[in-house]
């Protein structure tokens, strides 16, 4: 498909708030309409970035999760109503998605990822939102990042608090700042909770940092871990190196 290089008057109007930012511009909404998003998850995270990214004017979005919904996800999850339950999370959220921005493509895929499938949703993808809920996830799609070379958002929430990180090709992968797992919190929504407004709070952190990723090119996240405390209110961003020893994004030295 052809890059789009004007903006109907519809879609003017419907952006007009922030085509009218000095820091935001027509050319930044041009680039965002071009723009290609896969996002893992439709979940607590999934549903608010989502939303604000579609609202916002993004061109392609792809979305996979392999869960229905359940009743104890409606306390957090944006785009799903009572009578979803039961129904499958990615033909909802799209749903919903398509109703508030006709000018989104959207693609739902109902599907749990795996090493097998990866590289085919990334083939043609700009920039990854990560909004699964547990580590081995994570780091698999580190793993296809680093291979696809394709730049990864990777968000995580549970309880009062998230993190953010913006993952750059050849710069330093999830596994630098990570390590393999054997020191990761376990925890999952499931077992420890987790409060409205902390999905809502860091999935929109997220959705920020992509927009200034997709429209201005910036990165400001770039190399850095962002940690927020829901008991404080206070956000420490950590800065970290790439790991030249790192099994996944570091050549072995010949
Ligand atoms: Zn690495």
């Amino acid at each position: 498909m052809l890059p789009k290089s004007q903006l109907t008057n519809s879609e003017l109007l419907r952006y007009s708030r922030q085509i009218l930012l000095p820091e935001w511009d027509m050319d930044a909404q041009l680039k965002l309409a071009n723009a290609r998003v896969l996002m893992i998850g439709a979940g607590g995270l999934g549903n608010p970035a989502a939303q604000i990214l579609v609202r916002a004017g993004l061109g392609f979005l792809r979305l996979v999760d392999f869960d229905s919904i359940e009743e104890s996800n409606l306390q957090r999850q944006f785009l799903f109503q009572s009578s979803d339950v039961g129904l499958p999370k990615v033909e909802v959220a799209v749903r919903e998605l398509q109703k508030i921005n006709p000018w989104t493509t959207l693609e739902a895929v109902d599907l749990k990822i795996d090493v097998d499938h990866l590289p085919e949703l990334l083939a043609d993808i700009d920039l990854v939102l990560d909004g699964s809920d547990n580590f081995a996830t994570r780091d698999m799609i580190n793993q296809a990042c680093v291979q696809a070379n394709v730049p990864l958002l990777s968000a995580a929430a549970i309880g009062l608090e998230g993190q953010i990180a913006f993952f750059q090709p050849e710069q330093g992968c999830y596994r630098c700042l990570f390590g393999n797992g054997l020191n990761d919190d376990t925890r999952q929504c499931a077992e420890s909770g987790v409060l409205a407004s902390t999905t809502a709070v860091i999935a929109s952190l997220q959705a920020h940092h992509a927009l200034l990723y997709l429209g201005l090119g910036q990165a400001p996240l770039a190399n850095r871990l962002l940690v927020w405390n829901g008991i404080t209110m206070q956000q420490r961003v950590l800065k970290f190196a790439k790991d030249h020893s790192c099994p996944i994004c570091s050549r072995p030295v010949s």
